[in-house]
């Protein structure tokens, strides 16, 4: 089945607000057999919407759109999709009724008038259940069986909407058109501390895959992820070819791998950690409390997780770390020697068996010709047995620092053996 989107909010097109609405539907769309053809964007106009979404539904009669659903007055997708179909709009009062119970339940005062228009649904519609937010979705249908569905622009409601009530009915459009939906699948195998053209290097000829199934790299601060990509098959298929070329990559590149898809490294590390019964601590001087806050964004990390030092000023890395003063003297805050100490000091203090210390140049200002902006030292004490590795990033302040607390996570990894 092939969709348009169109994405409607005068913020997209100036480019203050990201359409992550769009990628997302077209993952999820694309992953259940059903090809986004083109997507659109226009501002919250109502003749721009109606002549978006009347082209769209001439080419493929079968349109989704979101944005434009609330109640204030830049809100007029409604009205204007009615009219492509020669709808009027009504009120409709069981949805008001929900709509002010909703109000009562939340918030203390009266209902706003302006949220009514949240009720206001255009003669012959189907409503698509709203269970993350107020306003409703739309499915509006004409005789020939052509079709608009309208989502909210809130992505937490767009995703909520979707998965609940849109997908399963697009996917019973697409059933009762016979044959098994072929599907776009893809596999991501994270890798970090290995660059794009080494990673191409050590696949050499194993990157030609069975089936021609195309391989992306996609470098970024976390590491560079390889994708592989399925399409043009049945679900099972894909899933099978997935499965065999990831295997065929990781046979050459496995020890770079630290996950597939979503995965964190900072989540790895926590993992490799509880399963050997350890604890950790951080010791930070440029990334601040980074480390700490990726290892803490991790649900369930305060088992492994004791605490940490942001040691920033040198005072604070001999009073709170024990870092000697002469070792700073002698080689600076941002060497080999003092990031050991860092680590060292850290694990004793805090009492955990590994520590991670960092220590480094963010940038802009500070650089020397020895020691440049993105000169990072990086050191894990586990149990007393101290590891250090120097790296050298490239990027603005924000990049440099990020790409510091994911390469003392790798370094973490490697420590104890757990790979990547
Ligand atoms: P709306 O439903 O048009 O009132 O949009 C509500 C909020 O959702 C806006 O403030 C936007 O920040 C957000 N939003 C709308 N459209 C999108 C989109 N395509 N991608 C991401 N966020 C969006
Ligand atoms: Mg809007």
């Amino acid at each position: 089945m092939r969709v348009e989107v169109v994405t409607i909010g005068d913020e997209l097109l100036l480019g203050y607000t990201l359409d992550s609405n769009a990628a997302h539907l077209a993952r999820e769309l694309a992953g259940a057999g059903v090809e986004i053809v083109r997507r659109s964007t226009v501002g919250d106009g109502p003749e721009d919407i109606a002549v978006a979404v009347r082209e769209a539904l001439e080419r493929t009669g079968a349109v989704i759109t979101t944005g434009g659903l609330g109640p204030t007055s830049d809100d007029l997708t409604k009205p204007s999709i009615a009219a492509i179909f020669g709808r009027k709009m009504r009120l409709d009062e069981t949805i008001l009724a929900a709509l002010k119970a909703r109000w009562a339940k939340r918030f203390p005062g009266e209902f706003p008038q302006s949220n009514a228009q949240q009720a206001m649904i255009p003669e012959g519609a189907r409503i698509l259940a709203n269970n993350h937010g107020s306003a409703p979705g739309i499915w509006l249908e004409d005789d020939r069986g052509r079709w608009v569905a309208m989502l909210p622009g809130v992505p937490r409601e767009m995703r909520g909407m979707l998965a609940d009530t849109l997908l399963p009915l697009v996917l019973e459009r697409a059933a009762a058109r016979g044959g098994e939906p072929h599907v776009v699948r893809s596999r991501t195998l994270r890798t970090t501390g290995i660059g794009e053209s080494a990673l191409a290097d050590m696949l050499g000829e194993a990157a030609r895959l069975p089936g021609g199934l195309p391989l992306a790299y996609l470098p970024g601060w976390e590491g560079t992820d390889l994708r592989l990509t399925a399409r043009g098959m049945p679900a099972a298929g894909a899933d099978a070819a997935l499965d065999r070329a990831a295997s065929i990559l990781r046979e050459k590149i496995g020890k770079w791998v630290y996950g597939e898809d979503t995965a964190d490294l900072a989540a790895t590390v926590l993992d490799a950690c509880r399963a050997r019964g350890l604890t950790i601590a951080v010791a930070e001087s440029c990334t601040g409390g980074m480390l700490g806050a990726r290892l803490t964004a991790i649900a369930g990390s305060s088992d492994v997780v004791l605490g940490g030092v942001i040691a920033y000023a040198n005072q604070v890395k001999v009073a709170m770390l024990g870092v000697r003063q002469g070792t700073l003297d002698t080689h600076g805050a941002v060497s080999e020697e003092t990031v050991r100490e860092m680590a060292s000091g850290a694990r004793q203090r805090l009492g955990s068996s590994v520590a991670v210390a960092i220590t480094g140049i963010a940038g802009p200002g500070g650089g020397t010709p020895d020691k440049p902006v993105g000169t990072i030292w990086l050191a894990v004490d586990v149990d007393g047995h101290v590891t250090a590795k120097r790296i050298q990033t490239i990027g603005d302040r924000d990049e440099n620092r990020r790409r510091a607390a994911q390469g003392a996570l790798a370094l973490t990894l490697r420590a104890l053996g757990a790979g990547a």
